[in-house]
């Protein structure tokens, strides 16, 4: 019989990662990392947690959400600090993203209430539905908005009724493990928000996989969503996912222009293009194509990129650099570009602001996310060329529309298959609206007015009221 290892063997993953500063490559903390027998353990605890806390008053649950809103509203400047550091993203987002996850946890707590099922008239009786929580529900969120993606998933699950296991990613562990302390300082039960740190196929997978979590909720890349897919299957567990983009701007010839040029960077260099809903394909009417690039350098040379804490940054650097090598692996600096932007020299991440025209562009970076602050621009002919191009994608998260025609704007968002449309604005997200994918962007819908359905079973039940 082989000898039992010692227990200070090298293991094959890691028992701890750095977390490093993007914008000075300085590491700022190392975390240590759960292993699988950790997360057994966790949904032990977590299970426990969600039976008691399931059967709190609901109102007494609504209650300590609203105090664990309050505790983040307290520690915006502390929470947005991280992610500057973790992140590195620019002040003015930080706080944007600190403040999204105090407005969803008051949304969620003023849905606790309302979670109310039918009365359905039947004959012989009473039926009634209630919405019952699912138990243990793992939350694997990605490192381009830790904290907001961290709450979309937790904050209508604890509402709802049940626990949250939450797995960071590996790059950006310290904001979600400051929310787990400020959600038990704020009264909520121990155990019953937990933040397991670790690499994806190690702790992510135990979770994935792990018998006693009923649902996971996975933000993050195609791939590996359609992975967490197939491994949810053994268990028929509930899934959402919220996958990658590769969404259009599309502009008419009618549209308002210069607003339309001005604000195009912003939709596909915030987060230095780290954004599911990066509308980095802007389809353009051939007849004002010339001049609408015209209107568009001159928006992009004026992305300042630099120290994220500088209030002047508009965009910070790419996560790491590997990510900067893997935009580098689709559009090269060298590649010939309408407009390409400035960067620091020096330590961090950075790279920057670019658009290509379409048909100079290596086919790769037309087609596939990037995940980096590179637009592809092309003409257009008519509506019904606009529409084929932007559905011309495997994705559908989201997309804009630019016109003055209402009409048009209407025909336009209704016939783009994508979850999140804008018509002459960029927004995407908001804590009180539903978000989501079509086709390889995701399964699901978060946020909105059912998010909390989606984190319970429907329970029907009749009573008999004849006797015979
Ligand atoms: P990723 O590599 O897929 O990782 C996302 C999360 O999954 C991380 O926590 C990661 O952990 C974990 N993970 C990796 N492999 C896993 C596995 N085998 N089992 C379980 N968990 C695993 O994605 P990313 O690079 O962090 O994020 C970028 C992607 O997210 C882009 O495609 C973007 O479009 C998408 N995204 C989508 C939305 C949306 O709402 N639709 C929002 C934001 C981002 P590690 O960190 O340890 O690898």
């Amino acid at each position: 019989m082989p000898a039992e290892p010692p227990t200070d063997a090298p293991t094959t993953h890691p028992v701890a990662h750095d977390v490093v500063n993007p914008a000075t490559e300085e590491v700022i903390a190392t975390v240590r990392s759960t292993t699988p027998a950790e997360v057994d353990a966790a949904v032990r605890r977590a299970t426990a947690a969600q039976r008691r806390w399931a059967a709190l008053a609901p109102a007494d649950r609504a209650r300590l959400l609203r105090r664990f809103a309050t505790a983040v509203d307290g520690a915006v400047e502390e929470l947005a600090a991280i992610e500057l550091r973790e992140a590195g993203h620019p002040l003015a987002g930080a706080r944007w993203e600190a403040g999204n996850v105090r407005d969803l946890l008051d949304y969620a707590a003023g849905g606790v209430e309302r979670l109310t099922g039918y009365q359905i008239p039947v004959a012989g009786g009473l039926d009634v539905t209630f919405q019952e929580p699912l138990g243990v529900v793992a939350v694997i969120a990605p490192w381009n908005f830790p904290l907001p993606i961290a709450a979309w998933g937790s904050a209508p699950a604890l509402a709802a009724g049940n626990a949250v296991l939450l797995k960071p990613a590996e790059a950006t562990p310290l904001s979600a493990l400051r929310l787990a302390e400020l959600a038990l300082a704020a009264g909520l039960p121990e155990d019953l928000f937990q933040v397991l740190p670790g690499a994806g196929p190690v702790t992510g997978e135990a979770l994935v996989d792990h018998p006693g979590v009923a649902k996971v909720v996975f933000t993050g890349s195609t791939a590996v969503g359609k992975r967490i897919m197939a491994r949810c299957a053994a268990g028929v567990k509930r899934l959402t996912l919220e996958l990658g983009g590769k969404s259009p701007n599309i502009v008419f010839a009618d549209a308002d222009l210069e607003r339309a040029a001005a604000t195009a960077p912003g939709a596909f260099c915030d987060n230095a293009g780290q954004d599911c809903c990066a509308r980095s394909r802007v389809l353009v009417e051939r007849t004002v194509y010339d001049r609408f690039l015209a209107l568009l350098e001159p928006a992009v040379l004026a992305v300042t990129v630099g120290d994220p804490a500088d209030p002047a940054t508009a965009m910070g650097p790419l996560i790491s650099a590997a990510h900067r090598d893997r935009v580098r692996a689709h559009v090269p600096e060298t590649t010939p570009a309408v407009v390409r932007g400035t960067v620091p020299t020096g330590p961090g991440y950075w790279y920057p602001p670019t658009v290509l025209e379409a048909h100079a562009a290596p086919a790769r970076a037309a087609a596939e996310e990037i995940f980096g602050p590179v637009a592809v621009v092309a003409p257009f002919d008519d509506e019904a060329d606009a529409v084929r191009q932007a559905n011309a994608t495997d994705y559908g998260l989201s997309g804009s529309v630019w016109t003055r025609d209402a009409a048009r704007a209407l025909r336009v968002v209704r016939a783009v298959a994508a979850g999140n449309l804008s018509v002459n604005s960029h927004s995407s997200v908001r804590h009180a609206t539903p978000f989501g994918g079509f086709k390889h962007s995701g399964l699901g819908r978060e946020l909105g007015p059912d998010a909390l359905a989606a984190f319970t079973e429907t329970k029907n039940v009749f009573i008999a009221t004849e006797e015979r």
